[in-house]
């Protein structure tokens, strides 16, 4: 028996304790920043198998550090924040949950997005792999990340020394619920999600009566030359071949007819898939709305403010040959290569910010039944997708899917056949 079916040969006797802990993770969902009892919970899982764990990383931040010989190190990262959305699964173990955000607002609160499941997933894993300790050699290390909707954690558990608290890992692994069907496993190499940035620009003019243009400055033809000529920044700036855009979605100036205002706000967002194309497209940008504020007789810089940010995910080849080798070995069809994602993530800031090479891949998480038919009408995007209201992965086989997805791929370092 191979070390993976060895170790899976364990799945049966933990299922039951793995559903529970999933449902009950999903019944009471916690927004970023606040994963207080989320974190406790996988806290005192990790310790319950042997691992060593280092709390309150980056905020609620946890990881675990199994040792077990000499070989390599391996890092598993899943996320422990939910959303704020109303859930309307009609599931037994749907969230009722609502918070009352900062300004006295009262919002929902789920797990829409899957991170649920991952950690149920890597709670399973390790688990199975303590269990399991002469079928591999070397160090496990599962973290759980906080704030991942918000495009923050990553960089806060970085920022707080996590690289100071456990060991520079020589490979880190990640997996994400995606469009696709319950039971299959996707890997690609290369650019995989995008970055993803938002910026807020206000450009300022010299407000005045609208009857009298020649005593202001309008930040409202500004503006819109602006918004006209960002429209060249991937049309004639990017190469055709690459993948880029640039969204102005939304543009503020003004409170009546006659009147000229004294500044304009617009709200970008950008997404790309190299380093290279983010910085040009950013400094496409800021050198348009210099030169456009210049030519109006702005009389003050622009002001420019990063509302959010996230890094492209691109997965290291080999790192992502070795993964996609052990799931066709382990998954035969189910193991499939994915296409390109539009979404972000912030996890690759983590291996970027300790220089080692990570690999992402999607399991999917729509019943085989349901997917097939909706593939055959062509309504796939009639699917409840992450962040929907619906989103609702079926229990199995995606759990077992996902446990043995990050078992296997673990195993290409740790027992390499
Ligand atoms: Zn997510
Ligand atoms: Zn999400």
């Amino acid at each position: 028996m191979s070390p993976i079916d060895e170790i899976m040969a364990g799945y049966e006797a933990l299922r039951a304790a793995q559903e529970a802990f999933y449902q009950d993770l999903h019944e009471h969902p916690e927004l970023s920043h606040t994963e207080h009892h989320t974190a406790e919970r996988v806290a005192g899982q990790l310790r319950a198998n042997g691992f060593t764990v280092h709390t309150g990383i980056g905020g609620t931040g946890v990881a675990g550090v199994l040792a077990n010989g000499d070989g390599p190190t391996v890092l598993l990262r899943c996320e422990l924040d939910a959303l704020p959305v109303r859930e309307d699964t009609g599931a037994p173990y749907a969230s009722t949950v609502t918070v009352r955000e900062a300004g006295g607002r009262e919002v929902p609160v789920t797990h829409a997005c899957g991170h649920d499941m991952h950690m149920s997933c890597l709670v399973g894993m390790a688990r199975l792999m303590a269990g399991h300790r002469d079928r591999w050699h070397g160090t496990l290390m599962p973290l759980f990340q906080p704030a991942e909707e918000t495009g923050e954690g990553a960089q806060d558990m970085v920022d707080d020394g996590l690289f100071g608290k456990i060991p520079v890992p020589d490979v880190a692994l990640a997996q994400h619920l995606l469009p696709g069907i319950a039971g299959t496993v996707a890997t690609r190499p290369g650019p995989f999600m995008s970055a993803a940035d938002s910026f807020r620009i206000t450009v300022y003019g010299r407000g005045g009566h609208g009857s009298m243009p020649q005593n202001a400055v309008d930040p409202v033809v500004l503006a819109a030359m602006i918004i006209v000529r960002l429209q060249t920044v991937v049309s004639r700036e990017v190469a055709p071949g690459d993948t880029a855009v640039v969204t102005v979605g939304s543009c503020q100036a003004g409170t009546r007819s006659n009147v000229i205002p004294d500044h304009a706000v617009l709200e970008l967002n950008l997404r790309s898939y190299s380093a290279a194309t983010r910085r040009r497209m950013i400094d496409a940008i800021r050198r348009i709305v210099r030169a456009e504020c210049q030519a109006s007789g702005s009389p003050r810089d622009p002001e420019f403010e990063t509302t959010f940010s996230f890094p492209v995910t691109s997965n290291d080849a080999a790192a992502t040959d070795r993964v996609a080798k052990a799931f066709a070995q382990h998954f035969g069809d189910r193991a499939l290569e994915s296409p390109v994602q539009t979404v972000s993530e912030d996890f690759s800031k983590i291996p970027d910010a300790a220089g080692v090479p990570y690999t992402y891949w999607g399991i999917g998480f729509t019943d085989r039944a349901t997917y097939l038919a909706a593939e055959q009408d062509g309504h796939l995007d009639e699917l409840p997708a992450n962040h929907s209201p619906k989103f609702l992965p079926p229990l199995q086989p995606t759990l077992r899917t996902g446990t043995e997805a990050l078992i296997a791929a673990a195993l290409a370092w740790l027992a390499p056949r």
